[in-house]
């Protein structure tokens, strides 16, 4: 607390990322980090940039790196929006798209980053109880708002809602902005990205922090109707006008213009998340069907909090949310095979 601040302060909550701790030999699944590198070709290209170009201002448009998107995506320029990580696009989305006479509508359990940007920004929010196999029911949305937003799978949740689901949803809030949050859509759901030429409501957002495994290099992106996009730029470049370097931006270009390796580092997460999967569920453990690079999961018979720190013990990090419905529960972030193997045999060891 200090005298100095603005009032907006002493009100906000700001959110508490998982730790980012550095010990020799640490298996680290509490992030959602992607235990493969980055695509060579973005570290090649990152080095390829490195030069005495950085002199000047990088691109405020970023048109190179919107094309790529654009690409990507089979969408225009026009229909692309850039960011210095989703998390900073997320902002940009509430500031700009979400704040209205109505409340917006968010799962009670989601990313916790969305509370914080209410709070920042002073929107005024309804938390829709997931139900209780812990899903979305696009049923609860059925009521006054000015906007939604979800993620797509849900976090920590990892259950994707399939693509009906999100339409059924566009199409009873056409005077309303949905925005879906897609940063594990790689790992197994199906994009919304499919219906933007439809909805003029839709706004998507993905980041290549999680399935292009650069979440150090802080890119993300939305993709929407071009008056969604215009209404982001002009909050973007009442903020700043150049949040993505050059160096940065050459090394998403290269990512996403790699498909085959993400796609190929992709299912093999896919595939160690099912064998980890399997061995919990042996162990006892409950896990909800995930679609992303991470499993939410609960013993019956074992407290969450204490399971976490028995693991840290063994040089292993999970996550663990002291939240109502999920305080249960631990969030485990798929790693290579070998760490997946430590951690059910530490989780023996716990449980015997
Ligand atoms: C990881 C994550 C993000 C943030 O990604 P960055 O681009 O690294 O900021 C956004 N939304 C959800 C649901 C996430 O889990």
């Amino acid at each position: 607390m200090s005298k100095f601040w603005s009032k907006v302060v002493h009100g906000l909550t700001p959110y508490t990322p998982g730790e980012q701790v550095q010990m020799p030999g640490l298996v680290k699944l509490n992030t959602n980090e992607n235990p493969y590198g980055p695509s060579p070709k973005a570290i090649a290209a990152m080095q390829e940039a490195a030069g005495d170009s950085l002199r000047k201002y990088s691109d405020p448009s970023n048109t190179v790196l919107k094309d790529a998107v654009a690409r990507r995506f089979g969408l225009t320029r026009e229909q692309v929006f850039v960011g210095n990580s989703s998390d900073e696009v997320l902002a940009h989305t509430f500031h700009a798209l979400l704040k209205h006479d109505l409340p917006l509508l968010t799962p009670d359990i989601s990313y916790s980053f969305y509370p914080t940007y209410c709070s920042l920004y002073g929107i005024d929010a309804v938390y829709v109880p997931l139900n209780e196999r812990f899903e979305i029911d696009v049923a609860d949305y059925a009521q006054p708002c000015g906007a939604i937003i979800l993620a797509n799978p849900n976090a920590p949740t990892g259950i994707a809602l399939p693509l009906a689901q999100i339409e059924a949803l566009l199409v009873a809030h056409p005077d309303q902005v949905v925005v879906i949050d897609e940063a594990y859509v790689d790992f197994g759901a199906q994009s919304a990205a499919a219906l933007l030429g439809r909805y003029d409501n839709l706004l998507v957002i993905q980041t290549l922090s999680k399935s292009r495994s650069l979440a150090g290099l802080r890119v993300g992106f939305a993709l929407g109707h071009p008056d969604l996009i215009a209404g982001l730029e002009r909050v973007k470049n009442s903020f700043n006008c150049y949040p993505l370097g050059q160096v940065q931006q050459a090394g998403a270009v290269a990512a996403l213009d790699d498909v085959a390796y993400m796609e190929q580092t992709s299912q093999a997460i896919i595939a160690s998340r099912a064998w980890l999967t399997a061995q919990m569920q042996a162990l006892g453990f409950d896990v909800l069907p995930s679609q992303a690079n991470f499993i939410f999961t609960r013993h019956p018979r074992h407290d969450g909090a204490q399971l976490a720190a028995a693991l840290r013990e063994r040089a292993i990090l999970v996550r663990h949310f002291k939240a109502a419905r999920i305080d249960q529960f631990l969030r485990v972030t798929i790693g290579t095979d070998e760490e997946c193997a430590k951690l059910v045999d530490a989780l023996k060891a716990i449980l015997s």
